[in-house]
């Protein structure tokens, strides 16, 4: 039976909408979902901002995002009838009269839709809006409705554990769990999602998906980009803070987390925070034999010559900011003791690439000898996140030809050959909030033991200035302690070894 998911009747608030994220995927994600029919029958976008905008501007101005920004080219048709849902609120958030105002609109389009609609307020403003945002809904009885009534909160969630639970207390003053809505948007990336389906709609992987088989895993997330205009807000945050703490982790969780007995939220988010639990924590004195922090000096991306982080816009000349960080971890399960997870993420990479690597064990006896073994390697699985988006199974083969001779080749399942209208994260996850489906945000538990996981590793690199800053070049794989890192344990990265192409071998 094919299930169609779509919205209930909505009224969404953009605090922040006329924001960054707001033009380049809140708003474009909403008419994509509005032209696939996920939108319900009524529904309205309220942007809020101080910004001087009146309805028809905004919309104007959301017009142009949508055709530089969204995946379809938008249809004028469609919009016209979308831009009517689309309303503009002038006013600044920390004004408590504000939040009266737009009571009174919220209110008086629910009666002209005959209904009390579902709310969803939508924080795409700096993190220290969150205190009056949730305060003022509050207490201008905004967020009444337990069942009906959501909060979205864009990253970072804190700055560290003690912060992160100091906002999970500050939201539960408003809010019950199921009402809030911590997104990564990583989470609603299809290839990330399929890591579900690929470990436990299958009886082949699961069987050898321990340390029995597996030696060791990587996951690597690298940008070609630099910091770009967001120097200011990189330099308090850093690729710890920014992607490991949060993205990779989760991705980690997938990877690692036991087969759950139901596609149910809390059953999943349960199993993955039993992952975090059992992450075993890097002590203070082992963060340098476990953790390597880096820092781009300018260099060469595609014949262009770019800066050094330190020279970038907002960055200090004396940065301690790590713009590279790659940890090993264990998890202390039945499952997966002593096998390394290596995690990796840096920016002014050398290439674009978001990977997780499976590595299996080699044959315990080889059958094959001298010559014939030459090119054997253990089995791999590469599971491509973006730009390429595809599963890799690495195997060995018989070369053709009178001698027994062995080769690797690769099995592969490319998305782009029968994904067509890929919806992007954004989409799955503003329907699912529409929706009230928490599982692919993260709980307050989550979030919390993410920090705790690397909270030694934070510590000694904020209390310790790096001596060797910067220390690896744009458009590498970063610092060569990386590679130190994973070649401890006889490892080797293999994001970046050639592809092997299965239509040549
Ligand atoms: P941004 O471009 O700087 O936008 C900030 C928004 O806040 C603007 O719409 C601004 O509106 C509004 N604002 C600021 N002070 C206000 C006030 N007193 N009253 C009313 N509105 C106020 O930021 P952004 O890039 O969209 O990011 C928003 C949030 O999403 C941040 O927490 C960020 O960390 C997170 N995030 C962003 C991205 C991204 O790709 N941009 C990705 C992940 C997470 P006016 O100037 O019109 O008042």
């Amino acid at each position: 039976m094919k299930t169609e998911k779509k919205a209930a009747p909505t009224i969404i608030v953009i605090f922040g909408g006329t924001g960054d994220l707001a033009n380049r995927k809140l708003i474009p994600a909403f008419y994509n979902l509005y032209v696939d029919g996920r939108m319900a029958d009524n529904f309205a976008i309220y942007g809020l901002g101080r910004s001087d905008y009146n309805d028809e501007s905004y919309r104007e101005t959301m017009y142009d995002s949508l055709k530089e920004f969204s995946r379809r080219e938008p249809d004028a048709e469609k919009w016209e009838t979308f831009k009517k849902s689309i309303f503009y609120f002038k006013s600044d958030i920390t004004n408590e009269k504000s939040y009266a105002a737009l009571q009174k609109k919220l209110v008086k389009l629910d009666e002209s839709w005959g209904q009390r609609a579902n709310r969803l307020f939508y924080l795409s403003v700096s993190p220290r809006f969150i205190e009056p945002v949730t305060t003022n809904l509050k207490d201008q009885n905004l967020v009444e409705k337990v069942e009906k009534d959501r909060i979205i909160i864009e990253k970072p969630f804190g700055y560290d554990k003690e912060s992160a639970i100091e906002l999970n207390n500050l939201l539960k003053r408003t809010f019950v769990e199921e009402q809030i809505f911590r997104i990564d948007h990583y989470l609603g990336k299809e290839t990330v999602q399929n890591i579900l389906a690929f470990r436990f709609a299958n009886a082949l992987f699961e069987p050898l998906w321990n340390r029995s088989y597996i030696d060791y895993v990587q996951i690597t997330v690298a940008e070609k980009v630099g910091v770009e205009e967001r120097g200011g807000y990189y330099e308090g945050s850093g690729a710890l803070r920014d992607m490991i703490q949060n993205h990779l982790l989760q991705i980690l969780c997938m990877v690692a987390m036991e087969a759950p007995i139901s596609f149910d939220a809390e059953e999943i988010r349960n199993r993955k925070v039993d992952v975090l639990r059992a992450i075993r924590r890097i002590k203070p004195e082992e963060v340098s034999h476990n953790a390597v922090r880096g820092q781009y000096s300018e260099g060469w991306i595609e014949g262009e010559k770019v800066p050094g982080y330190r020279d970038e816009n907002g960055t200090d000349s004396k940065s301690n900011t790590e713009t590279f960080a790659a940890l090993k971890f264990f998890i202390d399960n039945w499952r997966w003791q002593d096998v390394p997870f290596y995690l990796r993420t840096g920016k002014r990479m050398q290439e674009k690439t978001s990977s997780v690597t499976i590595q299996f064990r080699p044959v315990p006896h080889s059958t094959f000898k001298g010559a014939q073994a030459d090119n054997i390697v253990p089995n791999k699985l590469t599971i491509n996140l973006q730009p390429q988006m595809d599963i890799r199974l690495r195997f060995m083969t018989k070369k053709t030809g009178l001698e027994m001779n062995l080769n690797p080749s690769e099995m592969i399942f490319n998305y782009d050959d029968c994904a067509t209208d890929t919806p992007e994260a954004y989409e799955t996850l503003l329907l699912d909030a529409m929706l009230g489906d928490t599982t692919l945000f993260m709980r307050s538990d989550q979030v919390e033991e993410a920090w705790d996981v690397i909270k030694t590793v934070q510590e000694s690199w904020e209390g310790r200035e790096s001596i060797n800053f910067p220390n690896y070049q744009a458009g590498s794989w970063g610092p060569e302690n990386a590679e130190i890192l994973v070649a401890q344990q006889g490892h080797v990265w293999s994001v970046n070894t050639k592809k092997i192409d299965s239509k040549k071998c």
